[in-house]
C-alpha cells in the first residue's frame, strides 16, 4: 500500500459488540470533501461535504466551502459496502489448494489467513461482511472490533445447521445454543449444492422448526436454497433471507416479494472463480467434472433468473458474492456483473450493497447510508459509479467506524 495510513486519533468501536466509546466528545471533526456523495439511499449529492466526530457522521453538506481533512477530488463518496455472504474462512493453501481441514496448516495458520483475507476485503471496499458461518468467525470478530486488525464489521452465524437426520427438537437446541455461543444470524441448508442437483434437502417441519426458534429467540435466518421447492418451504416456514435461488421461478420470487423475505441471489463472481481456480479446488468433495459442469451450466440460468428478480415487483434483492478461496477483496465483480449481464441500473446496485444490505442486517440505522447519526464507514472511488459500475473497483480511501484504513488519493 503506497500510503496505508492508520488514524489513531479516533477508535474503531464495534456494533453492538464493545460497550459505545465516547470518543465523540474529545475527537477533532474530519472533514471529507469529494466531487459527489452517493447516500446508499439513491440520492447524489454534488460536490458536498461529510463530516466525521468519533466513530459517526455528524453532518451531510451540500455545499463544500471550508477546509477539508481530506480532499477527495475526482472521487465519488459512498457508504462502505455491505456482502451479506462473505466466506473469510476459505483460503488456498500454501500448496496452491484450496484448504481443508487435514491439509496440514494448524489453526494459527487458518487464522492468519482469516485475517489476510479480512484485510483484502475490507481494501476493497467492503466495510461489513455476514459471514454464514465458521467456528472461528468469533474471534475475527472480536479481534477485528477491537481494532487489532484490519478488517470488516463481521457478523456471523458460526456454523450451518445443514444436516437432514437432526430431529426438529435437536434443530431447536441448536438455535438456542447458536444464540449463547454469540451468533448473529442462524444458517440453513434447505437445499443441495449446486453441484449436486440444488433440490430440498431439509423437510418442512424440519424449516419451521429453525425459522420458527430462530424467531422466537429474535434471530434472523439465512437460507441456502436453490430449487424453487425449497425456497417456497423456506419462505413459508418464516424464515428471512434466501441465498443463491438459482432455479427461483417467477411463482416463487413473487412468493419472497409478498413476505417481505430478502433475496441474495449471484450472478457471476462465485461461479467464475471457482472455474477460474479450478485446479485448486479439483478433486475435493463434489468439485468434480460434474461439479463444474454444473457450475459453468449455472451461469446463464443464475443471470437469466437475477433479471427476472429485479424486475419483480417489490422483491428486495441484496448484495452477497459467496466469496470463497480466491475471490476474497474481488467483491465488487459480483455488483459490476449484476450491472453488465444482469442488466440492473447501477444506482441500485449500489444501493442493494449499502441501505438495502443493511435493513436486511437489521442494522438499517446504524450502516449502510450517509446521513447524520450512521457509522462513518465510507469509501471513496474513481470516478463516477452510477455512470460506470467499474468505479467500484477502484476503491482509493476506506474509513470505518471513522478510521481511516486506506488513503491513496
Ligand atoms: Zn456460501
Amino acid at each position: 500500500m503506497r500510503s496505508l495510513l492508520l488514524a489513531v486519533v479516533v477508535a474503531a468501536p464495534s456494533l453492538a459488540q464493545t460497550p459505545a466509546m465516547t470518543n465523540s466528545q474529545t475527537a477533532q471533526p474530519i472533514v471529507l470533501h469529494a466531487d459527489r456523495i452517493i447516500d446508499g439511499r439513491g440520492k447524489v449529492i454534488s460536490g458536498g461535504s461529510v463530516t466525521v466526530l468519533g466513530a459517526k457522521i455528524s453532518k451531510v453538506d451540500a455545499s463544500s466551502a471550508g477546509t477539508a481533512t481530506y480532499d477527495l477530488k475526482g472521487l465519488t463518496l459512498l457508504p462502505g459496502l455491505i456482502d451479506a455472504h462473505s466466506h473469510l474462512s476459505w483460503y488456498f493453501n500454501r500448496k496452491g489448494r484450496y484448504h481443508t481441514r487435514g491439509d496440514g496448516d494448524s489453526t494459527a495458520q487458518e487464522m492468519l489467513s482469516m485475517a489476510g483475507n479480512a484485510y483484502t476485503t475490507l481494501m476493497s471496499g467492503v466495510t461489513t461482511i455476514q459471514s454464514p458461518g465458521s467456528t472461528e468467525d468469533k474471534d475475527l470478530r472480536e479481534w477485528i472490533a477491537l481494532g487489532q486488525i484490519p478488517g470488516p464489521r463481521v457478523l456471523t452465524s458460526l456454523g450451518p445447521i445443514s444436516s437432514p437426520r437432526l430431529t426438529p427438537d435437536s434443530m431447536r437446541a441448536i438455535v438456542r445454543r447458536r444464540k449463547a455461543e454469540g451468533a448473529d444470524v442462524i444458517k440453513i441448508f434447505a437445499s443441495a449444492s449446486i453441484r449436486d442437483n440444488g433440490a430440498q434437502t431439509l423437510t418442512d417441519e424440519q424449516l419451521q422448526a429453525v425459522c420458527g426458534e430462530a424467531k422466537a429467540q429474535g434471530m434472523r435466518t439465512m437460507v441456502h436454497a436453490h430449487s424453487a421447492e425449497s425456497i417456497k418451504a423456506s419462505v413459508l416456514a418464516g424464515c428471512d433471507q434466501i441465498e443463491h435461488g438459482v432455479y427461483a421461478t417467477d411463482e416463487v420470487l413473487k412468493l419472497m416479494a409478498d413476505r417481505g423475505v430478502y433475496f441474495d441471489p449471484q450472478v457471476c463472481l462465485v461461479f467464475r472463480n471457482y472455474l477460474d481456480n479450478r485446479a485448486k479446488f479439483e478433486g475435493i468433495g463434489n468439485y468434480n467434472e460434474a461439479g463444474f459442469a454444473a457450475m459453468e451450466k449455472a451461469i446463464p440460468l443464475a443471470t437469466a433468473m437475477f433479471t427476472r428478480a429485479i424486475h419483480t415487483p417489490g422483491l428486495k434483492v441484496i448484495f452477497g458474492t459467496d466469496a470463497v478461496a480466491g475471490a476474497h477483496g474481488r467483491n465488487v465483480e459480483e455488483l459490476v456483473c449484476r450491472v453488465e449481464a444482469g442488466k440492473q441500473s447501477p444506482m441500485d446496485a449500489i444501493t442493494s450493497a449499502t441501505s438495502l444490505g443493511a435493513e436486511a442486517l437489521h442494522l438499517g440505522g446504524q450502516i449502510g447510508s450517509i446521513a447524520p447519526g450512521f457509522e462513518a464507514d465510507l469509501i471513496a472511488v474513481q470516478g463516477d459509479p452510477t455512470k460506470d459500475i467499474t468505479a467500484l473497483r477502484r476503491v482509493m480511501f476506506v474509513m470505518k467506524g471513522g478510521r481511516v484504513y486506506k488513503n491513496e488519493k
